[in-house]
């Protein structure tokens, strides 16, 4: 999810308020159902979703151990350790419960691009059909189709009680399927883009979000545990990205391992957003940052060139 802060909005190294909402939470508490139901084999899943979810349980996990060899499995079984120490128990169980969703999913749904639901009434059908595709280059294949299910907008204001900022959009898992992306009246680009109806920033912050080592469709198990650990490494190394503006420490590290995770995963969506906004920019400030994303972009995309002149342009 992502806070709008008042000040220079369109500005990525601006400082950047974000907590987590009530509405955070939400997603937050669907997440952790989801992780229970891996835990307990599914018992809380309702429905249908049950006996699949048992029946497939071995195949899943030989699906896991034919994709290792017992170096590359004892390497995984290494991180699983750092990770719990670092994160807690309960990350492992939701990145598994990811790796388990994303294995079928790859196998039985087809990768489509999102619905687009409501853009009408905010007078963006035209804008979100250019933006929520992977159609004119501007993001890597397997980025969005697959990775979105829906882009739905709601017309009205979002705003945290607590903290009374504008959230600016947010993506929320379901129970099967890729996630929701939900954007707000306050999702309205302002000032300087004014071609563009909606915050781009936010866009892309929340497509970081569809795409990481929870959410990808496309990663393996070990994978995964990299991507955390390598954001994990960035976020603790002395030039991380917005570490000036103490973000992350300000607004989710509270020496909690679920602040630390939070700001984990804030992390890496604003890392995203700031390679695909802005990538000159970002290369030259931050040349860690960007090879992170860099990597994981070009991984189901190898010939994918964020500096491509024809990326972004459409009729
Ligand atoms: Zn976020």
């Amino acid at each position: 999810m992502e806070k709008l802060s008042n000040e220079n909005p369109e500005n990525i190294e601006s400082k950047e308020d974000a907590v987590e909402s009530s509405l955070g939470q939400i997603s937050q508490c669907s997440q952790r159902w989801l992780q229970l139901g891996f835990a307990a084999g599914a018992l809380l899943v309702g429905g249908a979703g049950i006996e699949r979810r048992m029946g497939n349980e071995a195949e899943y996990a030989s699906h896991v151990s034919s994709s290792e060899n017992e170096k590359s499995h004892a390497e995984r079984k290494n991180e699983e350790i750092e990770i719990k120490k670092i994160f807690g128990d309960s990350v492992v169980f939701e990145i598994q419960d990811g790796d388990y969703r994303a294995y079928f999913e790859r196998k039985s749904v087809e990768r489509l691009e999102p619905n687009l639901v409501n853009m009408n009434a905010a007078g963006w059908e035209r804008f979100s059909n250019e933006a929520f595709t992977e159609k004119y280059l501007e993001y890597p294949k397997g980025w969005i189709a697959g990775e979105v299910g829906e882009v739905k907008y709601i017309d009205s204001m979002n705003i945290d009680i607590e903290s009374k900022r504008k959230i600016g959009g947010e993506v929320v898992n379901g129970i099967i399927g890729a996630p929701t992306i939900f954007v707000y009246r306050n999702t309205q680009s302002v000032g300087n883009e004014p071609l563009i109806p909606i915050k781009r920033e936010v866009v892309m912050h929340e497509l970081g979000h569809a795409n990481d080592w929870k959410t990808d469709r496309d990663l393996n198990l070990k994978e995964r545990y990299d991507l955390l650990l390598s954001v994990y490494n960035r976020i603790s190394s002395p030039d991380s990205y917005h570490r000036d503006g103490d973000r992350y420490y300000e607004n989710y590290i509270d020496g909690t391992q679920e602040g630390l995770y939070q700001g984990a995963r804030e992390y890496w969506a604003d890392i995203c957003a700031g390679y695909f906004l802005n990538p000159q920019k970002f290369i030259e400030k931050h040349l860690a940052d960007f090879n992170l994303v860099d990597t994981y972009a070009k991984k189901n995309d190898p010939t994918f060139d964020i500096f491509n002149p024809e990326r972004g342009k459409h009729p």
